[in-house]
């Protein structure tokens, strides 16, 4: 039973049905402001996200004869939550805002604890929706296992567009989400983490107002109801990077088993946040080049190579990487056109289409952002030949050292970031062979082969649990 909280509180049962994906069919979506590129890679796909995700996850549960005790826990989320988050606006862009209360949608979808504590993070973004959460959830649930790590899978964000907004703002909406999250969330329920336009600042927001309202409030390990802190709030070094250095240690271990030289293979990126920055930056000290990048504001390219930690100054001095000296300015065509080994999608989900995966010339795309390739963008990269280094595993590193945060504020010893870098590197390598042994034993694809993994592994906890009652 899926049980939604709709408006504080006001609680109604059923099944939900919002389907903001692809634009069709959403009821709750609270902003029709929508990103253009990402409407428009959505209109070229037939199904939601979270449909999408139906589609891969049945068709592995087939394909490994899934038992259906597990295959019933794991077919739907466990529960969505809608709240109403309201907030007294200051410094909006638009003036007419300043000085009056402004409401904004708000989710938490816990899709299933049963490796663990639900984990996930928060989103803030106008094309946030109940359907996208719903998918960002799943695949949490499905991720965690692949690096074997103890959690399970939710996902929460915002219907905001915050570069519209100031930071007195941001902190209110913050502060009140959580308020409004206090009874969902804590240290060993259900633990966020940053996400697209959140970040450490926000996390420790979120830290203080949870300690604020908790019963235990001079408890210790309340800080470990939010991971991806600043160090001063009892983040540990090494997090920020994690997601970027987890992708990279995946493309290493993708170029050993194809015997390739990881020196001189070229690199195109698009976005360059928090997780493209830090791949690049991991790539290019495995000798790769990058050659172009990307985000919502333009592409540039040089095929002599672009600086990555110079591209990052100019991005954090100009806001994107458009304008970067010495770089060419290309059309988004142009950027998918990219003539680079490796292809990395680190901006939304739905950026590689049927038509954007017609234009690759890569040799392997490994998924940085949540579920950047539609159903359709997935035929056309096999009927390529093209290798895929999906989501749930390739970006799963920000997750694994949110682990290791996580354990350092429940009381054990803070890890260092050699030890982040050996945790990692060993998860990949590992983890990267069971899935090239599932990918052998079922004759599938590499994502399909994720999934399976994933869920034998908690499918034998559920099967040795039984289904109570
Ligand atoms: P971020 O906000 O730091 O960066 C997002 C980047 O994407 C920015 O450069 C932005 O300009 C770009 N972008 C947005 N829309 C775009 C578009 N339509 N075209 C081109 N570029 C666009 O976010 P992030 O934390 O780096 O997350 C990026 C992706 O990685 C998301 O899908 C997120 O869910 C996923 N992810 C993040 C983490 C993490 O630890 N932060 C972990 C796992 C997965």
């Amino acid at each position: 039973m899926v049980i939604a909280y709709v408006r504080n509180g006001s609680k109604a049962k059923g099944k939900g049905k919002g389907k903001a994906g692809n634009g069709k069919r959403d009821k709750v979506c609270a902003t029709p402001a929508r990103h253009v590129a990402a409407a428009a890679a959505a209109a070229e796909t037939e199904v939601s996200l979270y449909e999408a995700d139906k589609v891969r996850f049945n068709r592995a549960a087939d394909l490994m004869r899934l038992d259906d005790r597990p295959r019933a826990v794991l077919s739907e989320p466990r529960r969505e939550i809608i709240y109403n988050v309201p907030v007294m606006i200051s410094q909006s862009r638009n003036a007419a805002e300043n000085g009056r209360a402004k409401s904004f949608l708000a989710y938490r979808v816990q899709y299933n604890n049963i490796y663990g504590p639900y984990k996930g993070g928060l989103r803030y973004h106008p094309q946030v929706s109940l359907d996208e959460v719903k998918a960002l959830a799943a695949a949490m649930t499905w991720k965690c296992p692949l690096l074997e790590i103890p959690f399970g899978g939710a996902k929460g964000g915002v219907a905001i567009d915050p570069m519209q907004y100031g930071p007195a703002d941001i902190e209110a909406l913050t502060r009140r989400f959580t308020y409004e999250m206090l009874t969902d969330i804590g240290p060993d329920q259900d633990c966020p983490a940053p996400d697209v336009n959140t970040n450490e600042q926000i996390m420790d927001w979120l830290y203080d107002t949870y300690c604020m309202h908790a019963s235990d409030k001079f408890n210790v390990t309340n800080a470990a109801v939010v991971t991806g802190k600043s160090v001063a709030c009892g983040g540990i070094p090494g997090r920020a990077p994690a997601t970027g250095q987890g992708l990279s240690l995946a493309v290493r271990e993708w170029a050993k088993a194809r015997r390739k030289n990881p020196r001189g293979l070229r690199v195109a990126i698009q976005g360059y946040g928090k997780v493209g920055s830090y791949a690049a930056f991991f790539l290019e000290d495995m000798g790769m080049k990058l050659v172009s990048a990307a985000d919502v504001r333009g592409a540039v390219a040089n095929p002599r190579g672009l600086d990555a930690r110079k591209l990052a100054e100019h991005v954090k001095a100009t806001g994107s990487v458009a304008g970067f000296p010495g770089a060419a300015k290309i059309s988004d065509d142009e950027f998918f056109s990219t003539q680079a080994e490796v292809f990395i999608p680190a901006a939304l989900e739905n950026s590689i289409t049927a038509r954007t995966a017609r234009m690759l010339r890569c040799q392997v795309v490994a998924e940085g952002a949540n579920c950047p390739t539609t159903l359709e963008g997935d035929e056309v990269l096999a009927e390529r030949g093209i290798d895929v280094l999906p989501d749930i595993f390739a970006n799963a590193g920000g997750v694994a050292v949110s682990y290791l945060e996580w354990l350092f504020n429940h009381g054990t010893h803070l890890f260092t970031t050699e030890y982040v870098t050996e945790f990692l590197s060993d998860r990949y390598a590992r983890n990267y062979q069971a899935i090239s042994e599932a990918v052998k034993k079922y004759r599938t694809d590499w994502r399909t082969a994720c999934y399976i993994v994933s869920l034998s592994r908690i499918g034998d906890k559920i099967v040795h649990r039984g289904l109570y009652p």
